[in-house]
Parts: C-alpha cells; structure tokens; sequence
C-alpha cells in the first residue's frame, strides 16, 4: 500500500498537487486498516495527511522501503522517487525498486501507520481455525484408528471368546461365530476341532453315563447284600448267643444232677464192701468225672468261640499252683503201676507272687502236665518254668512241660492243636477227652500274649513249651527263716534227686542226696551226728513196704534220726498207716515244697506233728469233730442237692435245717440262730443273691458267713457273688472234703463280715483318705465317689474306642481326667494305674500300652463290682453341707 501510494503520488509531490495528494491519500485510507497517511517531501516536512494523529511522530526516513511493527501498530515508510523517463527502466527484484533507465531524484516519503487490532484479530482467527482443525483432524484420525483397529482385533476377540467356550464344551456358541471372510480358512478349522471335540465329548459323556449307571448298580446290589449281612451277621450273633446262653444253661442242668450223682456216689463208696459193686461206684464216679471235665471243656470252647472268654486278674503264688496242679493230678492220674516222676522246676529268677488270671493258668497247666502223664507210662513229667523277659513290671515267663512218654509223630503234631482231634485215640479212650484241651489252652495262652509250641519224638517224649506275660505282684515274697537242718535222701530218680536237692538248698537246709541203701547206710555211719532228718522215697509194694520199715526202725534205733516218707501215689498212704508211729510225716508226691519245709521246721516236735498230718491224710473225721453242734442253712430249690447236704453234714453233727426258697431262707434266718448259711444262686422267684441282699440288710445277719453254691461262678458272676454280701462260693458238684472245711474255715472265723470287706476293698478303696480330703463330711465325699463312680463305665468305652483310633492325646486326656479325679475319691488302684497308664502314653506312647490299659480296665472294674461293699458312715453332716 505504502508502495504504491509512494509511485502514483509522484506527480503529485512533484507539482505539489495538494489535491491530487489529497485524492491519493483518501483512497488509500479507505482501506480500514490503515489509521494515518502522510505525505512528506524531501526536506522530510510534511506534505499531506489524512486518518488519525500518528502515534509514531518522529521517524528516520530511510532511502528504501521498511516496516516498523510496534506495540499497537505498524509504521511503513517508502521513498518517493522522480525520474525524467518512467517508460524505460528495470525493476530491482531486490529492492522491489524500479529503476529507470534515466537518473532517479529523491523527492519526498510516504508514511503510513496501520492499526494492528484488526490484524491480530485475524491473526487469532487464524490460529484458533488452524487449532480448530488439528483437533477435528485428530477426531478424525481416533475415529478413523479406531475403526481400523476395531476391524482388525473384533475377530481375533471373537476367536478368542470362541475357544475360551470352546474349552468350556460351549460348542454350540462356537459354532455361531462369524469371522470376516479373511479369517475363513481359521473359521473352518475352529469348526473342524469343535465338531471333533463334540463328538468326543459326547462319546466321553455316554460313557460316564454308563460306568455311574453301573456304579449305581453294584452300589445297589452291594447295598443290598450288605444288609443281607447285617440281617444274616445279626442272625448269627443272635444264634451265637443263643448257643452260649443253651450252653451255660445246658452246663447248669447237667451239673446239677451230676453233683447229686457225685455227691451219693461218694456216699456209697463208704459203705460197699463187695469188691465188684465198689469197681461199678468206682467207674460211675470216674464217668461223672469225665462228662464233668467235658462240659467244663465245651463251656469254655464256647466261650472262646463266641470271643467271650474274659480273662481275671488276681495275685497268686505261681509255686502253689503248680503244686496244686501235681497233687491233684497225681491223686486222680497216678496209679499203683504207673510211677512216674513229677517235677515241678523253678528258676530262681521267677518271682514268687505275680497276677493274672491264676485259674485259667491252673487251667492250661492242668491240661498239658495231665496229658504228659496219660501219655507217658515211665519216666517222669517236668514243669520248667523260668523268666525270659521283663519290662517294668510286666514279665514273660516260660513254661515247659517235658515228659518221657509216648511222644507224637511228626506228622500228626500239626493236628493236636485242632478241634475235636485226639492223635492217639487208643491211649486217650483209657482216660476220655474230648480234643478240646490243647485248642482251649491255645486260645488262653494266647489271650495272656504268649504262645505255645511242641517238640515231640515218638517214644522219647514231647515238650510243650509256652509264653505267658504276667505282672509281678506287689505282694511281698514269703520270709521263711533258713532251716538249718542236715537232711538225708534216699531217692532212685536222678530228676527228682535234682529237684529235692535244689529246694532244699534254697531253704538253706544241708542236703546229701543217696541212690541206694548202700550209699544211705554209709552217709549214716559216716555223719550220723550231724543228720536231722532222712527223706526216704517208698517203693510200692509189700516188698518195698517191709524194706521202708526195717530202715526206718534202724535209723530210729542205732542213730534217733527220724525218717519222712515219700509216697507214691496216694492211695497207698492207708497202706502205710501202720508206719505212722515209726517215722515222723508222710509226704505225698509230687512233694509240695510248702509242705516239705513246714515238715522240716517241725522236725522237733516230731510225734505231734507227725500224727495231725497223718490224721488228716488218713482220716477226715477229725475236722468233722471240730463241726459238731453247729448249726447250718442250706437254701436250694433243688430237693436232691438239700438231701445230699443234709445226709453229709447230719452223720457229722452238723444241725442242717432246709430253705426250698430265698423268701423261706430269710423267714428261718429270722426265727434262729445259724452259724453258716450255704445258698444256691439260681433260684425262682428270688434268686441267692438277692436273697443275701436281703439277709444282709437284717441286724441279726450281718456277719452270719454266707457260702454261694454255684454251677456257673464264672469271672464275672463270682464278683457279683461276693458283690451281693456272700463270703465265698462252692462250685458245683460239690466236693464233701471241700464243704467240710470250707464250713470249719468260716465257722472259726471270727472276722466279722464288714472285716472280710474291707480286706477285700484295701487295696481298692481308702474310706478314710476319701473322707479326710473333704474334713469328714461323707455326703459331699460319697457325692464326688459317686461321680466318679457312675462316669466310669463310659470312660472305660472312651479309653478303647481311642486305644482303637490310636489317638494317643486323646487317651492321654481320658486317662488324665479319670487320674485326677481319682486323687480325691479314695480311689487308690484306680489313681496308682491311673498315674501308670498316664506316664506310660507321654512317654512311650501307644507301644506295649496293652496290658497297661487292660489292668487300668481291670482296676476300675473291680471297684465297679465292690463299689457296693463300701461301708458308708451314715452323713451326719448332711445339715452342714446344706448350709
Ligand atoms: P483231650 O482233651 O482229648 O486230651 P487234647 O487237645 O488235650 O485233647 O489232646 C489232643 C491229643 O493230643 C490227645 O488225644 C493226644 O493224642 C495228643 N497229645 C496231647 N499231649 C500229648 C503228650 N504229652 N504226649 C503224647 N500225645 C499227646
């Protein structure tokens, strides 16, 4: 602009045209932008001017065209030139100039100032449009990208979700997929595998279908036996019970006669004189015998059978059964032509007091030592017996029973511990059996943890071996003082030598075994000074009898040493009666070594001792002496069994008044005095027990000493016995010898009945220690006993369902609980085992915990069964633990 107003107001400066430079200058300014124009010659005064004030007053004039840009506006100055010639001339592409070919004179400036408002608002126009336009463009572009991507990943998402369901089995869903045509092959595969993997699944799916079907099918039959044989287990337990039940009640029935059968079978040996009569008696005896031993046999096989054989836990002397054991054997199995040697053997480890179930160990050594002796007919019978293991006060101790006799064959030893099997038949006819011994003696010893085994050689002999695991008794072994006494021996068997010889060194007496009368005869001339007794064995007959006597009265005469006969078997002592004032005792063999020693120490008084032992081998009427006058109950519904009482004990000036029944019993025992009652437990209406109940509730009766006559008096049923107040049992058929000094036992003492219990409860129960725990108040201290008391038959079933389980922790707590409890109840045993068990389970755990459990169970058992015993004090405090 600035430019040309500065070309076409040439003419105008030049001629000084105020007009012209007016007319030029107005149609520059129409232009709005331009605020002022002004027109200035060359001496730079100012020509022309039109618009508003300048805001730039002063100014260089600079020769070319420039541009100015200020705060508000914009100031341009350009030269005005004159030339002579316009026409010709170039124009200077640099200096925008044209230069004409003639000689350009300065003549004057254009100055023209623009508002920059306007300016700058176009300018922000601009900028905000082209902002405008970047945002739209990018709009576009997020669009546009978004479009593009969406196309490019919606079918890889759709793939993606395709064979997520796919892997789902949604294979209907994967099915509906639409992918656009580039991903068609892919598509096509997709819907090949998901076909295939319908297919399978399909064929998977038919086949789970099939096998649950079969499944459930087997489940069905299987529960379908399964409770065929619950109902045909229940059946058979049922049927099981029934047989026991039939067999203790068939036992009860047949004991019953045959205790009247025994009972006058004995009455009339006394009295036959006919040798051929007295052979039937005899053969009916041993006959009764023989069906007693074998219901006693099939009892028990029964009970093994059915898993109801209990086992007791009592203190014995292990000694004294064995002895026992030979005694009664030898009585019953010995014969005038069968001298056998009977040996009982001892280490000197085996304890002299140990507990246990001590009848059914008399039980298994019965069995096998009478075996022995029935199948050897010479030789001897050996009972070993010495001590393998000991843990604590649990022992292993090992038994051997070694005879000379028949022996067995190899291949008939695996049959003897089978049921219902004999090996030999011929030799066991001769003395009956049922094949049941070994199987019971079996099961028992293994009931005890041990185990029995058999050598045997036929014609040499057998050995039964066994195990037992017993306790030791806390029982003190008996103090016998040291005999000091030199005693002789005349004895031919080296075994039986060995045994005398070994016993009596270990009761301290000197010992000089001889062979022979020769070696007998020079021992007494050599140290006849120093000799105190010769023990001299008996050979049976005549011949040995006129030889005995001869050699007792020259030891009598040349050196007053007194002789003791050993007899063998014992039904030869009556034959030897006349030797009594000879020779100071008769022994029976097998010697009992209680026996032997009580002999020994009586040595100086040799003629009283002699004739009371000889009295009571011989003859059993003295004891009835000491019975004469004394006045008996007997209560039986069983007419028979009162008769066979009454025609024992009436010869014997016993007075007996009969009791058909319990309620009878208790009428009589009101009106009169007895000295002993004698009860049969099984009875109508009220039964012995219940009877000794209500007798025992009765001041008078108190301490009248009442016997249970019982077919049954299993474990269990003895301690309801004596639970129910009776003193003691007799186990029908009943033995006269036995009821005679069972009577002259508890006629002569003078225990009072409470006395009795509470020798029975020492070492169960401490009334006192319950009593002082709680100052003597008997209320709160028979509440916390009853408490305990009542909540042990369940903890007892908590103990073996977590012996069961194997939870030792839990045991631990069982055990723990019922130990503290304990503590403050008088519960003795009960806390001791208690305190065991507890140490044993912390300690070792659940190893070899057995037998300890099974004594903990048997501890509180048996203060279960005395827990009625219990005397009570009348609570006289019952006021002050109320208030
Ligand atoms: P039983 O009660 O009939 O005697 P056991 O079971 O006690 O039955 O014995 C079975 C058989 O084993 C006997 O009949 C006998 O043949 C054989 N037997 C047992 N002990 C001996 C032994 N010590 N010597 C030889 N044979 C024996």
């Amino acid at each position: 602009m600035t430019q040309q107003v500065a070309t076409t107001s040439e003419y105008a400066v030049v001629f000084s045209d105020q007009n012209m430079m007016h007319r030029i200058l107005q149609n520059a300014l129409n232009n709005q932008d331009i605020s002022s124009i002004q027109l200035f010659n060359s001496e730079q005064n100012l020509l022309a001017e039109l618009g508003k004030s300048p805001q730039q007053t002063r100014s260089a004039f600079p020769k070319q065209q420039t541009t100015k840009e200020y705060d508000t506006h914009l100031e341009s100055i350009s030269a005005i030139y004159y030339s002579n010639n316009t026409l010709d001339g170039n124009f200077d592409a640099q200096t925008d100039l044209f230069t004409p070919n003639s000689q350009r004179n300065l003549i004057g400036w254009v100055k023209v100032e623009a508002d920059k408002s306007s300016l700058q608002v176009a300018q922000y126009q601009y900028t905000s449009l082209v902002i405008f336009l970047l945002i739209c463009f990018n709009i576009l572009a997020f669009f546009v990208a978004f479009h593009a991507s969406k196309f490019i990943t919606q079918p890889i998402v759709r793939l993606n979700t395709a064979l997520h369901k796919l892997v789902k089995g949604q294979f209907s869903s994967v099915k509906l997929m639409k992918l656009p045509p580039e991903y068609a092959a892919l598509q096509k595969d997709i819907l090949d595998i998901t076909e295939r993997l319908e297919h399978h699944n399909e064929e998977l799916m038919a086949g789970i279908e099939q096998a649950t079907e079969d499944i459930r099918r087997s489940m069905d039959s299987m529960e379908e036996k399964s409770a065929q044989l619950h109902i045909a287990n229940r059946e058979a337990m049922e049927s099981s019970r029934l047989k026991s039940q039939f067999l203790a009640n068939i036992s009860h029935e047949v004991r019953t006669p045959l205790n009247a059968i025994l009972g006058y079978t004995k009455t009339l040996q006394k009295d036959i004189k006919d040798p051929q009569h007295r052979l039937y008696v005899d053969t009916i005896e041993q006959s009764t015998n023989s069906l007693l031993a074998i219901i006693g046999d099939i009892l028990d096989f029964s009970k093994i059978e059915a898993g109801k054989l209990n086992l007791e836990n009592n203190h014995f002397n292990l000694k004294t059964i064995v002895d026992d054991v030979y005694q009664t054997l030898s009585i019953h199995l010995l014969t005038k032509e069968k001298q056998i040697d009977l040996v009982p053997d001892f280490n000197s480890d085996v304890p002299e007091w140990l507990i246990g179930d001590s009848t059914r160990i008399r039980q298994i050594l019965t069995n096998l030592v009478g075996n022995a002796i029935k199948f050897t007919h010479q030789g001897s019978v050996r009972t070993k017996v010495s001590m393998t293991s000991q843990a604590n006060q649990n022992i292993t101790l090992s038994f051997q029973v070694i005879d000379t006799g028949i022996g067995i064959a190899e291949d008939k030893i695996h049959r003897l511990f089978k049921p219902f099997s004999q090996v030999d038949t011929s030799t066991t006819r001769q003395f009956g059996g049922t094949g049941l011994g070994l199987v019971i003696t079996k099961k028992l010893v293994e009931q005890m943890n041990g185990h029995i085994e058999v050598s045997s050689a036929p014609g040499t002999g057998s050995t039964f071996r066994f195990s037992l695991v017993l306790q030791v008794s806390p029982n003190p072994p008996t103090q016998k003082p040291a005999l000091q006494r030199h005693v002789v021996i005349l004895e031919p068997s080296p075994a039986y030598k060995y045994y005398l010889t070994r016993y009596l060194d270990s009761i301290g007496a000197q010992c000089t075994a001889c062979t022979d009368l020769e070696q007998l005869i020079s021992t007494l001339h050599r140290q006849h000074e120093h000799i105190d007794a010769i023990l001299l064995n008996v050979c049976p007959g005549e011949k040995g009898k006129k030889e005995c006597q001869e050699l007792i009265s020259y030891c009598k005469q040349q050196f007053d040493i007194p002789c003791i006969l050993m007899i063998q078997p014992p039904g030869q002592i009556a034959h030897y009666s006349d030797l009594k004032h000879l020779c100071a005792d008769f022994l029976l063999k097998p010697i009992s070594q209680e026996r032997l020693y009580k002999t020994l120490n009586q040595l100086d008084h040799p003629h009283d001792g002699s004739a009371a032992t000889i009295q009571t081998h011989i003859d059993k009427d003295l004891n009835k002496e000491n019975i004469k006058g004394i006045k008996v109950l007997a209560v039986d519904d069983s007419p028979i069994n009162l008769q066979l009482l009454d025609h024992w004990l009436t010869p014997a000036g016993v007075k007996v008044s009969l009791a058909y029944s319990g309620s009878q019993a208790i009428k009589m025992a009101l009106e009169e005095h007895f000295d002993i009652i004698f009860m049969d437990i099984q009875m109508p209406e009220m039964d012995g027990m219940e009877t000794t109940r209500q007798l025992r509730q009765l001041e008078p009766l108190k301490n009248t000493p009442i016997i249970a006559l019982t077919a049954h008096a299993l474990g269990s049923e003895q301690q309801q016995i004596l639970a129910s107040g009776m003193n003691a049992y007799l186990t029908k058929p009943i033995d006269e010898a036995l009821l005679f000094s069972t009577i002259e036992t508890w006629r002569a003492n003078t225990d009072s009945f409470q006395e009795q219990v509470d020798a029975k409860l020492l070492h169960i129960f401490d009334l006192d220690k319950a009593l002082s725990i709680v100052d003597g108040k008997v209320s709160i201290a028979k509440e916390m006993f009853d408490m305990l008391a009542d909540s042990l038959e369940a903890e007892i079933k908590l103990i073996r369902h977590h012996l069961e389980h194997q939870n030792t922790q839990k045991l631990i707590e069982v055990v723990h609980r019922i130990h503290g409890a304990s503590k403050y109840t008088g519960t003795l045993a009960i806390s001791r085992h208690a305190g065991f068990l507890e140490t044993h389970l912390k300690e070792l755990g659940l190893e070899e915990v057995d037998g300890v459990v099974d004594d903990f169970i048997d501890t509180i058992e048996d203060l279960l069964n005395h827990r009625k015993l219990i005397p009570w004090p009348q609570p006289l405090d019952s006021s002050t633990t109320k208030a």
